[in-house]
């Protein structure tokens, strides 16, 4: 077996230059070793994203594809290997939230076929490993999330994430809220169980069921808050609850198909097993095929891509298993993924539909966005009736024109997108689209200032814009007022109650509980907002009061002030009387401020129509300072240094936002870049150019454990 496994190994890498390689020069090499750098960094912020906060921020596609490119530059410059390189590693993240939970025998990722050709390559590997082809077996890829089920003597003991692949998280309490999970192991299923001690541990995947996502993030949207990107993020976020009664509620499901050690039952193959999990009380997925030849797994495959969307549930592509568990042992396994099976994965889906009207969206600040209106079409686990096309230019680069049949594409998650028109499907009628003289909503004058790219709607009485303002305010980012979403908002505006931010704080509980929702009951009546939500919402609008200064400057909507910006400018004015006193010179002196948002901001103050609103705000109890308490508490262990944080702080979880808090409680001042001045850079996991600029300058560098111990005995190590 050994002599095998370093055969297969030898093809894994057989590199395919055809000409010895030539010596590469230095240069090459160093552009090479930064661009690994680079590519680890990346993938690394990504993969925490996506395992630790549930929220990716790219397309798995794009994300697979930067691992590819690590990849293949690893192979190509084996010198820049590295054991921790997230190639060598399964992904994946422990929160301290749970207690870990060291996986009997390892959790392994899988490795992945992007295309037909790929898969063909690793089903020709596996041919030649045997000298023949060996029966595969074909299942559905869900796209759902890892879990590791222990059960002693039949009974479940134990529920466990995937983690790293080597310690995953106790998810024990939360499990037993999932329905279709048994307690108990069927009895005559038992008998099967070899192992004297009786446990076995079985894996699978759990998901979240298509509907049950649509649904749970309708109610997030009804209630202002942040709907999960897809059903993967779904499940995992759903799993991953503190409180259970939370997973309980949120319909999540499992496929069974593995166990940890295959000895621990008598059956011999992939297929077997998946009849023993059945037997044993199990969901196991029905669509699975043992296949003889190539021919059948490509067929398997194209398949379960036609049939995708008629699913209840997502599947991100087909795994491929050599079914044997002898053959299974003789490939082995690298050291993240076994050799034995492929993953392969859908490419991004696109789908065609008809382009119905371009349509056009006003921002808070005026911005005008043309919105692709869409015959509502399901692409990629969710239904697409709308697409952002950014600006005038961007509609005329990709020549959409009004009617015409476009191609969508969402790759897995969630932005949909319009790639551009089928041209030969172009009706004579189509039109082509020009952006609107005047506002669609206040019917004002729009304009396009010089070497912009928007057109701006530049009304203030713009009724769009109102609603995007008061969105704004009570977003988590501003107010952070929970529950105050779209469509209350929406509602508000249409009654007339509320015109612009201050009128929030003229709202109580007795009013809010007559609002109508717009929805109607199954008389025919008009659904309000009742009396429990209209309380906590009322609730939420008093606590929005005594928020920190920076919140209402970003809450308030000038132009170019977001949330850093608005941070900065409280750190050097604390307070609305202190601002109000500044000259737009004093302004644009401010580190990072500069001329143009200077303008912005002092012109915005000096408008009597915001400034008015301001002075409304501070009547009405809105906090006007920088965080008293804050303030108060603020100690002086660290004044006079500069931090710069770089990297995830993955032991403690903290963003580095929250970390940059916790320095500045302690007389800090933490900065954005690296410079002579820096007095210590912390770099946590992953962390890119900002370490380097720190080496090469010689700034001290903390790490997290260090980041960690300072914030516990509030001295610096010397
Ligand atoms: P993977 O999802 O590519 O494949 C391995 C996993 O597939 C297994 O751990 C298992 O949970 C699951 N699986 C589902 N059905 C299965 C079946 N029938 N048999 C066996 N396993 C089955 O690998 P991964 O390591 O879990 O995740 C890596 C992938 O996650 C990447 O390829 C990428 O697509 C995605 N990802 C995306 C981002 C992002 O930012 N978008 C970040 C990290 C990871």
């Amino acid at each position: 077996m050994e002599e095998q496994a370093s055969l297969f190994d030898m093809m894994d890498e057989a590199p395919e230059q055809e000409a010895a390689p030539s010596e590469a020069s230095s240069q090459e090499l160093a552009q090479a070793a930064a661009r690994i750098k680079k590519l680890r960094a990346e993938i690394e912020h990504h993969t925490y994203l996506y395992y630790a906060k549930d929220a990716p921020e790219i397309s798995d596609f794009a994300y697979d594809s930067l691992m590819r490119e690590l990849k293949g530059l690893e192979e190509k410059y084996p010198q820049f290997m590295d054991p921790s390189s997230p190639t060598q590693r399964v992904g994946g993240y422990v929160s301290e939230q749970f207690t870990s939970v060291r996986h009997e025998q390892r959790m392994y990722s899988l490795d992945n076929a992007m295309d037909l050709d790929e898969l063909d390559a690793w089903l020709a590997r596996v041919e030649e490993f045997f000298g023949h082809m060996v029966p595969v077996c074909c299942e559905l890829k869900i796209d759902g999330s890892s879990i590791a089920l222990t059960y002693d003597n039949g009974r479940l003991v134990r529920a466990a994430t995937r983690g790293d692949g080597v310690t995953g998280e106790d998810v024990t309490v939360n499990i037993r809220g999932v329905a279709d999970v048994p307690l108990a192991l069927a009895a005559d299923a038992t008998q099967l169980i070899t192992r004297q001690e009786g446990s076995i541990e079985l894996r699978g995947e759990i998901y979240m069921p298509k509907s049950s996502f649509n649904a749970l993030n309708a109610e997030a949207e009804l209630a202002g808050k942040q709907g999960f990107a897809n059903p993967r993020n779904a499940a995992a976020g759903s799993l991953r609850q503190k409180d259970p009664g939370i997973t309980a509620q949120r319909d999540l499901a499992t496929f069974m198909y593995s166990i940890a050690d295959q000895r621990s039952l008598g059956v011999n193959s992939q297929w077997d097993l998946l009849q023993w999990l059945r037997a044993a009380g199990f969901h196991v997925n029905p669509d699975v095929k043992l296949c003889n030849t190539g021919a059948e797994v490509r067929e398997f495959c194209a398949n379960a891509l036609k049939n995708r969307d008629g699913l209840a549930y997502d599947i991100d592509g087909v795994v491929v298993k050599v079914n044997n568990f002898d053959q299974q042992d003789a490939m082995g396994f690298t050291s993240r993924a076994p050799r034995w099976a492929i993953a392969f994965k859908f490419p991004p889906e696109e789908k065609t539909t008809l382009l119905r009207d371009i349509t056009v969206q006003v921002g808070r600040t005026g911005k005008l966005t043309p919105v692709a209106e869409l015959v509502p079409v399901a692409v990629a686990g969710s239904v697409v009736a709308r697409a952002t096309l950014h600006n005038v230019d961007e509609v005329q680069r990709k020549d959409v024109r009004i009617g015409d049949t476009v191609i969508v594409r969402k790759a897995g998650d969630v932005i949909p997108e319009v790639l551009g028109p089928v041209l030969s499907l172009r009706p004579e009628d189509a039109t082509v689209w020009q952006m609107p003289t005047t506002c669609p909503s206040c019917g004002s004058h729009v304009i396009r200032e010089e070497g912009e790219v928007d057109f701006r709607c530049i009304s203030i009485d713009c009724p769009a814009q109102a609603a995007e303002r008061l969105i704004h305010w009570a977003s988590r980012e501003a107010l952070d007022i929970d529950g105050m979403g779209e469509e209350i908002v929406a509602r508000l505006l249409e009654s007339g109650r509320v015109r612009d931010v201050a009128d929030f704080y003229t709202l109580d509980a007795v009013e809010l509980s007559q609002l109508e929702t717009g929805r109607l009951n199954k008389e025919g009546q008009p659904i309000t907002l009742g009396k429990k939500t209209a309380e906590k919402l009322a609730a939420a609008i008093q606590d929005s009061k005594s928020r920190d200064f920076w919140r209402v400057l970003n809450g308030i909507g000038m132009r170019h002030v977001g949330k850093n910006m608005a941070q900065v400018i409280a750190g050097v004015y604390p307070s609305l009387e202190a601002l109000m006193g500044a000259s737009e010179e004093n302004l644009a002196a401010i580190d990072g401020v500069g001329e143009k948002i200077a303008h912005s901001i002092w012109t915005f103050l000096r408008t009597p129509d915001n400034a008015a609103v301001l002075d409304r705000l501070a009547h009405l109890g809105v906090n006007m300072q920088a965080d008293a308490v804050a303030a108060a508490s603020v100690t002086d262990e660290l004044a006079g240094l500069t931090f710069v944080l770089t990297g995830s702080l993955v032991q403690s979880g903290m963003t580095r936002d929250e970390a940059g808090e916790r320095l500045k409680a302690m007389g800090a001042k933490v900065s954005g870049s690296v410079s002579k001045k820096t007095s210590y850079v912390i770099a946590g996991e992953a962390a890119g150019s900002k370490l380097d600029k720190a080496l090469s300058l010689g700034v001290p560098v903390l790490d997290e454990a260090a980041f960690l111990r300072l914030l516990e005995s509030r001295t610096l190590e010397q």
